[in-house]
C-alpha cells in the first residue's frame, strides 16, 4: 500500500497561486516539487509597492511577497526547480512533467503557469515600466492622484482600468487603435458619458515620452498618419493577457483564448491534474484570488490523493492506468 506520505505533487508555476499551494501541499506532508520557471514569481516581480494583500499594512515589494512565500513552502519541505516545465504527459495515473530531459513524477500536479500581460512592445514601454508604465491599475492606480494618464485598449479590460482609474486621475485618454469596441455595450456606455475620460479611438502609440518617468505619449492617427504628442504621467497597457498553457494543449481542455477550463472548482478534465491562479481565472487575477485558489487546488489534490491510497502501490507506479 501507499502511504500519504510517499504521494508526490509536481506544481508548475511560481506566482502566489504555486507557492500557496507548495506551502500547503508540503505542510500536508506531500512530496511537493514546483517547477517554479526562470521567471520564479510571476507577474509579482513585475510591480514594485503591492498594498492590496491582506497582513502588510505599510505595503510589501511584489519581489519580496513572493520570496516570503517561497521560503515558507521551503521550510516545510517543498523542493524548487528554477526552469520552465517543456512537456508533460498526463496519460498515466503517475503525470509525468518534464524540464528538457528531466523527469518530474507526481501522482497529482497542479498548473498555475499564470498569464502573462501583453505589451505593445516599445522599447521607452520596457524602459519605463513601473516608471509610469503599468499593466495592472488595480495595482498601481493608487499611485495617480491627481495626475492625467492613458489607457491603451479596447475590451472590457481597458474600459474597466479607465473606470477604476478615475478614482486618482483627473483625466483618463483611453486610446484605442480602432472605432469599435470589443468591451461589453454597458461598459462602453459607462465610459463614453463619463465627464473624466476622453475617448480617442483609431490611434496607436508610437513612443512613451520621458526619461526616467513617463512625460507624455506620441500618438498617431491611423487613418490620418498625422502624429501628435499628448502629455501626461502615466501608460496603462490593458490590451490582454496571454494565458501560459502551450505545453497543455493536447491534454487539458481550454477556451479559445487558450484559458484552462475547470470541470469541478479546482479539477480539469483529467483526473489528477488542478488547475489555480490566472491560467484559469482571466476575472479577478489578483495575488490574493490567485493564492486563494492555490490553496483550494492544494487542499483539492490532498483529498484526490488521500482516495488513492488505498489503492496498491504497484498500480500506483505503473504507468498507463
Ligand atoms: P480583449 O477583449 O482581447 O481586448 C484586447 C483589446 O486590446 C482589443 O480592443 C484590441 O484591439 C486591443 N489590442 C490588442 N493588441 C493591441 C496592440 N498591440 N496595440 C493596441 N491595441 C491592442 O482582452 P481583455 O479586455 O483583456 O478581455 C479578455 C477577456 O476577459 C474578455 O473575454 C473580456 O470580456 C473578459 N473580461 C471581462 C471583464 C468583466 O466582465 N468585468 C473584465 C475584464 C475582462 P482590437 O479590438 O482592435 O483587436
Amino acid at each position: 500500500m501507499m502511504s500519504e506520505q510517499n504521494m508526490r505533487v509536481v506544481i508548475i508555476g511560481g506566482g502566489p497561486a504555486a507557492l500557496t499551494a507548495a506551502i500547503y501541499s508540503s505542510r500536508a506532508n506531500l512530496d511537493t516539487t514546483v517547477i517554479a520557471g526562470y521567471q520564479s514569481g510571476g507577474q509579482l516581480m513585475l510591480t514594485s509597492d503591492v498594498e492590496n494583500f491582506p497582513g502588510f499594512p505599510e505595503g510589501i515589494m511584489g519581489p519580496e511577497l513572493m520570496d516570503g512565500m517561497r521560503r515558507q513552502a521551503e521550510r516545510f519541505g517543498s523542493k524548487f526547480v528554477d526552469a520552465d516545465a517543456t512537456k508533460v504527459d498526463f496519460s498515466g495515473r503517475v503525470k509525468r512533467v518534464f524540464v528538457e530531459d528531466d523527469v518530474y513524477e507526481g501522482e497529482a500536479v497542479i498548473v498555475a503557469t499564470g498569464a502573462s500581460a501583453m505589451w505593445l512592445n516599445l522599447a521607452s514601454e520596457e524602459r519605463l515600466r513601473g516608471r509610469g508604465v503599468s499593466s495592472c491599475a488595480t495595482c498601481d492606480g493608487f499611485f495617480f492622484r491627481g495626475k492625467e494618464i492613458a489607457v491603451v485598449g479596447g475590451g472590457d479590460s481597458a474600459l474597466e482600468e479607465a473606470l477604476f482609474l478615475t478614482k486618482f486621475a483627473t483625466k483618463v485618454i483611453l486610446l484605442h487603435r480602432r472605432d469599435k469596441f470589443r468591451a461589453s455595450k454597458i461598459m462602453q456606455e459607462r465610459v463614453f458619458n463619463h465627464p473624466k475620460i476622453e475617448v480617442v479611438v483609431d490611434t496607436a502609440i508610437d513612443e512613451i515620452l520621458g526619461e526616467n518617468k513617463v512625460e507624455g505619449v506620441r500618438v498617431q492617427n491611423l487613418k490620418t498618419g498625422e502624429t501628435r504628442e499628448i502629455n501626461l504621467e502615466g501608460v496603462f497597457v490593458a490590451i490582454g493577457h496571454r494565458p501560459n498553457t502551450d505545453i497543455f494543449k493536447g491534454w487539458l481542455d481550454m477556451n479559445d483564448k487558450g484559458y484552462l477550463s475547470v470541470v469541478n472548482e479546482s479539477e480539469t478534465n483529467i483526473k489528477g491534474v488542478f488547475v489555480a491562479g490566472d491560467v484559469y481565472d482571466y476575472r479577478y487575477r489578483q495575488a490574493i484570488t490567485a493564492a486563494a485558489s492555490g490553496c483550494k487546488a492544494s487542499l483539492d489534490a490532498e483529498h484526490y490523493l488521500e482516495a488513492l491510497t488505498g489503492e496498491p502501490a504497484e498500480i500506483l507506479t505503473a504507468q498507463n492506468w
